[in-house]
């Protein structure tokens, strides 16, 4: 707990206040330790926040071509399943069921590649990762990154201002933090180029995977429908970019308890199961947090799970080798009453119709 308490660094308006409560900064507190956090002439260790908000600057004009040069309701419908489904739904496969809670395992290097770089790069893995380690083991609690009790802009710019890792690890600690980031492939930084950079990605590399990302799908979708296309799909992954910052606030019930009776079953945190993140991208949150090292979250029937789709069909071409469903525990766990009853329920009707065919 030590480590997961100290592994991010922490904001100048701090996790806590004087009574150990959660320190609640005022927009304007946020705002200035955002700008302040994204300058990298003043620190160069502020680079990769910085380039994750670049990388958002730079979509923004194919994003203003689509809608003034390109338009049409084809790339519309298109633009919308990709920002919507097709990045909504790599975040949960990679950043989140993979790179944070492993919930699944690759055959081989090609298919975690592949995994990967399946759309356009934006979200750096550590950011997301280590963070969310952190978010699990303090949900709801001051020092989560994005607390939805900190208010929304407390949560939107979280990636900047509570998801970056600390700067003054010791060595052991890095080397933590490392071993939570091995699985996924990142080359991370040695010691002492952390204490250089302050990351476990090292500039140059991850500047280089992005540009061959970009310039990959770039090419792809040009081939595909030309630059209309490519401009309608890069304006859509900045739109999900930006769109993606208000799910940590949304997920935890905005600040308040709305987690209902026979939907949202963890009563540890306010996490709630939402239709439109399930939906779209697999994030049942209040399962997974019940569950968070399934690669399933999406457990009752009407709760389609496409990031789930993704890793079963992997699972079944010999792509990932292994996977955790844990699916039969939540039913055996909150579910067996009604299930049985249900199952009860459908009995008597049969017997019932049986019944009445009888009587005729
Ligand atoms: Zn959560
Ligand atoms: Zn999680």
């Amino acid at each position: 707990m030590a480590f997961l308490d100290s592994v991010l660094e922490p904001p100048s308006y701090g996790w806590r206040d004087e009574c150990g409560n959660l320190s609640e900064p005022s927009s304007n507190q946020i705002l200035k330790e955002f700008f302040k956090r994204l300058n990298i002439f003043k620190n160069k260790k502020n680079w990769l926040s910085f380039m994750s908000w670049f990388m958002v600057l730079c979509l923004a004009p194919f994003l203003f071509l689509f809608i003034f040069k390109y338009f049409s309701f084809k790339l519309l419908i298109a633009a919308f399943v990709y920002s919507m489904i097709v990045m909504g739904t790599h975040g949960t496969i990679w950043h989140h069921r993979y790179c944070t809670h492993g919930a699944y395992e690759f055959s081989n290097k090609f298919w975690r590649f592949f995994t990967q770089n399946l759309t356009l790069k934006i979200i750096p893995e550590e950011i997301y990762a280590i963070s969310h380690h952190v978010h699990h083991a303090l949900s709801d609690q001051p020092g989560d990154p994005y607390n939805a009790s900190g208010g929304f802009l407390y949560c939107f710019l979280a990636d900047v201002n509570h998801q970056p890792i600390n700067r003054s690890m010791t060595e052991k600690n890095y080397g933590k933090c490392v071993n939570l980031m091995r699985h996924t492939g990142v080359n991370t930084n040695s010691y002492a180029q952390y204490q250089k950079w302050g990351t476990l990605a090292s500039p140059v590399r991850t500047i280089i995977s992005v540009i061959l990302n970009w310039s990959f799908w770039f090419a792809a979708f040009y081939l595909l429908g030309g630059f209309g296309l490519v401009c309608a799909m890069f304006g859509a992954a900045g739109f999900w970019a930006v769109g993606v910052r208000t799910y940590n606030y949304e997920g935890h019930g905005k600040g308040e308890d709305k987690r209902r009776d026979g939907v949202d079953y963890n009563r540890e945190d306010m996490s709630i199961n939402q239709i439109w993140p399930g939906y779209v991208a697999g994030e049942w949150h209040n399962n997974h947090h019940l569950y968070p090292k399934s690669a399933r979250s999406g457990f009752k029937p009407y709760q389609l799970d496409l990031a789930w789709c993704y890793i079963k069909l992997l699972s079944m071409i010999g792509a990932v080798s292994h996977y955790r469903d844990s699916k039969k525990e939540f039913y055996q766990a909150y579910c067996a009453e009604p299930a049985a009853a249900k199952a009860t329920a459908k009995a008597y009707a049969k017997e019932t119709k049986k019944a009445l065919v009888a009587d005729l």
